[in-house]
């Protein structure tokens, strides 16, 4: 199957758990405990003698120990500070402070009750760094080793992510407790997140890399908001909405929180995805509060991300349970048309989708303003590298140059993720740096997804695989306006038996009509090499992938692109797509029977050529074929350079065309 590194699927990434222990090996030795009464009974009877004793203890001092869970480890620390306790304990991860006991007479009996406020040591946290070793504070604070360690060796990598997420709700309620608006996304009536300049993290303009025409277009908007008056005294009209557009991972929401950062506001953000779930009216009653509350401390900004979930174009007559969306949407709308110029509040909004949104949400006033960010060009892509390859160790030989070229067609988030995959790999790997080796590396990965060495394959499958892959490689070597082959592999992975990558030389914006004619023969390059070298019956589903492609491509070609002269430039795709079949502002063309059947024909036609082709290239180079098969079956993987040797002797080579 061959890989166009625009299109492949991603590898999903893998987050690290806390794994549990390795199981032993298989053959390992292993105690064997047999289980017998008394294996069970003694450790039972040692712990009713030993809570008895405890309660017989408690009994004998008369002291009623009152514990408090919710108090929080910023409390203990700020009771600690003010004097507030006798004692604090501290075994292993958990905190015990005590007050002083009270005594009080009950029944005529002294009853003596002690106050024990009590948390868990979050566990990014050792307790030489919570400052309770002040040589001036009286509070006797006593460290005991943990007992129980060898007890619960086993269990602490599942105990360490229960206490951490303790420690989280312990930090985010100490965070709400303290006044709202106190830390990072805290979190306020409309639930969405804020960014306060003073408090968070700010994120500016340098944070987003590349970009550069996407950032002049915002800077206006950071002009604005520092100094609204200025605009106003030059009867300048002021911006309200300004949409975001293109692909997902492409910084829209960094670029959205750098112009906050650059403009020191507050920075309100909510995804639109948070309303499509809610009962009807909370959407409404949300926005309200989120327009409210960013007016209130203007001059800021309101992010509304994902906007396509609830913008989508209004389709008439299709079922109901679209009542939320509308409401929610009606309501940001009706809030924006309320704005006056006195309001120093910006709506700013991200999609991945325009060509959805309702015409609404566009009209002047609203989200008039768009700017369109697109897929980082080489440059580009050498400056995210660079702003994500800040932290991290690289070894001398990575070449960010290379690096930068074959990544084309990755967002910045995929090339952050690329990044961090590689330094998950040398952390596997115990490396102390990341490597070219493992750079490119992560970078199959992203683009192929993992090899699976597991997933064996016979002998008779390897051979096909084989013969199937240089297929593609000949048939595209022998084109002239096919991608150069970068790779080929018949390791398995990501449900595809091998891989055939081709990488284009540079970013390119179009895509001419002889490019795609020859990419069509190129991806039947795989089945034909099936059909000539192995018996007809013997072909298997291994190109089926292929086949998709190429017929979706065909399609686009005849219904999308006008590249057919008898069926016109004329789109009979677009709306289909959209499953709007009922009119309305973009309903579908309604295609005759008869541009139905000569769509078809057209398609089969175009699809048949190419197969034409491929077979004509690979019956006429059977032995060559062969050969680079048979070194493949060898090598498992072959670059670039090991597959043109086998070109070099021969002339009929065409020369590369990049149209
Ligand atoms: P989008 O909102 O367009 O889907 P994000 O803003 O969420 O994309 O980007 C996801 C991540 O990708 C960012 O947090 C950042 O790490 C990385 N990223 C994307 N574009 C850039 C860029 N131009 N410079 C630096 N990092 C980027
Ligand atoms: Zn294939
Ligand atoms: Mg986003």
């Amino acid at each position: 199957m061959p890989i166009d590194p625009k299109k492949a699927k991603k590898a999903p990434s893998k987050k690290l758990k806390n794994s549990k222990l390795p199981k032993l090996p298989n053959g390992a030795n292993i105690k064997v405990i047999q289980i017998t009464p008394r294996t069970f009974l003694i450790p039972l009877f040692l712990i009713l003698l030993f809570s008895s004793l405890i309660w017989v203890w408690n009994g004998y001092v008369g002291e009623k120990v009152h514990y408090n869970d919710n108090i929080g480890l910023n409390a203990i620390l700020s009771g600690y500070a003010s004097g507030t306790y006798e004692e604090i304990v501290v075994q292993g991860d958990t905190i015990e402070a005590k007050k002083k006991a009270i005594q009080n007479v009950v029944n005529n009996e002294i009853v003596s009750t002690r106050d024990v406020d009590r948390t868990i040591l979050p566990a990014n946290l050792s307790i030489g760094e919570i400052g309770l070793s002040d040589p001036k504070n009286p509070t006797k604070v006593s460290i005991k080793k943990e007992w129980w360690g060898s007890v619960l060796s086993e269990t602490i990598p599942s105990l360490l992510g229960t206490i951490l997420f303790i420690g989280f709700l312990i930090f985010m309620m100490s965070r709400m407790g303290g006044g709202g608006m106190g830390g990072p996304m805290a979190f306020i009536k409309s639930r969405a997140r804020i960014y306060d300049p003073e408090t968070d993290e700010k994120v500016t303009f340098a944070d987003v890399a590349g970009s550069d025409e996407e950032k002049s277009d915002l800077v206006e908007i950071v002009d604005f908001l520092k100094n609204p008056a200025k605009y106003k005294d030059l009867g300048a009209k002021i911006p309200r909405g300004i949409l975001l557009q293109w692909p997902p991972g492409t910084g829209k929401t960094l670029l959205a929180r750098a112009v906050a950062g650059e403009a020191e506001v507050p920075f309100f953000s909510i995804s639109g995805s948070e309303f499509v779930e809610m009962f009807v009216g909370v959407g409404a009653s949300r926005v309200r509060d989120l327009f409210a509350e960013a007016r209130e401390r203007s001059p800021s900004i309101i992010f509304i991300d994902e906007i396509d979930a609830i913008g989508k174009k209004r389709s008439p007559g299709i079922g109901g349970g679209h009542d939320e969306r509308e409401q929610t949407l009606n309501q940001i709308l009706t809030e924006m048309d309320g704005f006056d110029n006195e309001t120093n509040v910006i709506v700013m909004a991200a999609t991945n989708r325009a060509d959805v949104l309702d015409k609404a949400l566009l009209r002047p006033g609203r989200f008039d303003r768009k700017v369109t960010i697109n897929l980082p060009t080489l440059q580009d892509r050498k400056e995210i590298l660079q702003v994500h390859a800040k932290w991290k160790p690289f070894a001398d030989d990575v070449n960010w140059e290379k690096i930068a070229s074959i990544t084309i067609g990755f967002s910045g988030a995929e090339l952050g993720n690329l990044l961090n995959e590689s330094a998950i790999l040398a952390w596997k790997k115990s490396a102390k740096s990341i490597t070219q080796a493992m750079l490119q590396q992560s970078i199959e990965k992203v683009v192929m997804g993992n090899e699976k060495k597991s997933l064996r394959m016979s002998e008779h499958e390897k051979k096909l695989t084989a013969i199937h892959e240089v297929g593609h490689a000949l048939v595209g070597k022998m084109l002239p306006h096919t991608d150069p082959v970068h790779k080929i592999s018949i390791l398995p992975r990501g449900g595809a038996g091998g891989v055939t990558w081709f990488l284009p030389e540079k970013d390119r914006t179009y895509t001419s009509k002889a490019k795609y004619l020859d990419e069509l023969a190129t991806l039947y390059g795989g089945r034909v090499a099936e059909e000539i070298f192995f018996w007809n019956n013997y072909i298997t589903t291994g190109a089926s992938s292929d086949i998709e492609r190429a017929t979706q491509i065909a399609r686009s070609m005849v219904m999308r692109f006008g590249f057919d002269s008898e069926v016109g430039a004329e789109n009979l795709a677009t709306e289909a797509a959209d499953g709007n079949f009922l009119g309305g502002d973009g309903g579908q063309k309604m295609i005759s029977e008869e541009t139905h059947r000569l769509i078809d024909a057209k398609v089969r036609l175009l699809l048949k050529d190419a197969y034409g082709v491929a077979t004509k290239i690979i019956s006429e180079n059977k032995s060559l074929h062969e050969k680079i098969a048979h070194e493949l079956l060898i090598k498992e993987e072959m670059l670039e350079d090991e597959f043109n040797v086998f070109f070099e002797w021969i002339d009929v080579v065409p020369q590369k065309v990049t149209m």
